[in-house]
């Protein structure tokens, strides 16, 4: 079994190439990007800094999507249990005497008594009155409300377009600036995926699909079924739905990803206090360690690496808890089945035979994932003609991308010149006995699928050109 992934978001404290050294150095697998907080400058600039210190590691950029936010506000107000407070959606104040929202039409969409929260669900208060544009609400506890953090209204159904136009401006962005994966917030369709891929209208970049909501929940075959990879954002979920079953959905979800091949990510305060602290608390040990038992395949960390103060010891810490986390697993549940059939013939196939190392042909990443969620003990390599998606192979924990340029789909010659180039560049070795993958995805899941085993050197002694090697085969 492989190690956990561990996603670094990216910030102010750790834009900088010492800190993203130090950051792969100690665990990061893949680092993200908020596209909701700083400037697409910063962004940009951050992408090229990521490119040249850490450039095999996948970039994860979340376009803001539907969630409403404070604006970038002069003024963060702070104030008492009980006082009122006035949001507005006239995006010309800056927090001084009022709050802007970023959702244009929020005010005529609420009414008196309605729950309305703020920062993941830490700051709730009641409307009181709605006046013009103004938003007046009453402070359940003390707070202070900051810059661009998200507003949560779930007793409203807010009735927001799928697809807006400052998601067409970021899908552009992110395609422009080659990152890896799009994460797309408060996902409830495939629809919505499919919506999202469509804009994007190339193999990368790839879709995280975050489930934060109800619909999300209500939706998540379908959704887990569409997307590339999932998010459990527990921030956005809790106070969305009920915080007290947030880890019951996790379990969940999880569940629903395993079964589709489809790796899951966990976010969320995994390390919160370690914003602050050198140390985590129990809690938060305990916390890591059941994502990790739950089958979680990525674990994430937001303000712990964006803005908080110890982001190296922040993953270290998250590395060292999952590593002991799956010693559990391994000693205690040697027969954890996969829930995918593909999935359940390599894990039998590669626990049988003598095979060290899996090889994988994966157009879309399917084909990755599979073997990624077989839990198997060999490393995986997953060949892709395209190098950006073959880098995006990379988010697979256990899985190495590589670029084999002259891959051609549904030709045999195609895997006996990925071996050829693998074997080139010293990934595969004479020796090395692998069983190569080709999975599909879709209606005709059930037809070319296959499966091969060889000995690296075995190949390469018999078989000196392609039409020698067709004659054979
Ligand atoms: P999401 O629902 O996408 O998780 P979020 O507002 O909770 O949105 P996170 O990505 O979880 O944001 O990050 C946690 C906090 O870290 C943010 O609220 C913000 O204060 C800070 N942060 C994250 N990225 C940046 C950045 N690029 N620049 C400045 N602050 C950032
Ligand atoms: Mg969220
Ligand atoms: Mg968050």
């Amino acid at each position: 079994m492989s190690a956990i992934g561990i996603i670094a978001t990216i910030g102010p404290v750790s834009a900088r190439a010492e800190s993203l050294t130090a950051l792969r150095a100690a665990g990061m697998t893949v680092a993200r990007l908020n596209g909701s907080h700083n400037s697409l400058a910063w962004h940009r600039a951050t992408i090229e800094l990521l490119r040249r210190t850490v450039p095999d590691v996948p970039i994860l950029f979340d376009i803001p999507g539907r969630k409403i936010r404070t604006t970038q506000l002069v003024h963060e107000p702070s104030f008492k249990a009980g006082e009122t407070i006035i949001l507005t959606t006239d995006t010309s104040h800056d927090g001084t005497l009022k709050v802007p929202v970023n959702f244009d039409g929020l005010h005529e969409q609420l009414h008196a008594d309605v729950r309305l929260y703020a920062d993941d669900g830490t700051l709730s208060f009641i409307v009181t009155e709605i006046n013009g544009r103004d938003i007046y609400v009453r402070a359940i506890g003390d707070g202070t409300l900051r810059s661009r953090k998200g507003i949560n209204v779930p007793e409203v159904a807010l009735g927001r377009d799928l697809v807006t136009d400052h998601d067409r401006n970021m899908v552009t962005f992110a395609k422009e600036n080659g990152v890896d994966y799009v994460g797309i917030s408060f996902v409830e369709s495939a629809e919505h995926v499919d919506a999202i891929r469509t804009l994007i209208g190339t193999l990368t970049p790839r879709i995280v699909a975050k489930i934060e909501n109800q619909g999300g929940l209500d939706n998540l075959q379908d959704v887990v079924g569409a997307a590339d990879v999932i998010m459990i954002d527990r921030g956005d979920l809790s106070v969305e739905t009920d915080v007290d079953q947030v880890s019951v959905f996790q379990k969940k979800i999880i569940g629903v990803g395993q079964a589709h091949g489809k790796p899951v990510i966990v976010a969320t305060e995994l390390l919160h206090t370690m914003i602050d602290n050198p140390y985590p608390t129990k809690a938060e040990i305990g916390d890591i360690t059941n994502a990790v038992i739950d089958g979680a395949s990525l674990l994430m960390l937001s303000g712990e690496t964006a803005i908080g103060r110890y982001p190296v010891e922040a993953v270290a810490r998250l590395k060292s808890v999952s590593l002991v986390a799956q010693g559990h697993i391994v000693g205690k549940v040697p027969n954890v089945e996969p829930a995918n059939e593909i999935a359940r013939a390599i894990r039998a196939l590669t626990t049988t035979l003598p095979v060290n190392k899996i090889v994988v042909l994966s157009r879309s990443g399917y084909a990755a994932g599979l073997a990624a969620a077989a839990l198997v003990d060999q490393p995986i390599i997953a060949a892709n003609s395209d190098p950006l998606v073959a880098r995006s192979f990379n988010l697979i924990p256990g899985v190495q991308g590589v670029h084999v340029p002259q891959l051609a789909w549904r030709d045999s010659r195609s895997v006996i010149e990925s071996l050829r180039v693998l074997r080139d560049q010293s990934i595969l070795s004479d020796e090395d006995v692998v069983l190569v993958v080709s999975a599909n995805l879709g209606d005709d899941r059930y037809y070319l699928n296959s499966f091969q085993t060889f000995r690296v050197g075995a190949v390469f002694s018999h078989v000196v050109n392609d039409e020698q090697w067709l004659a054979t085969a």
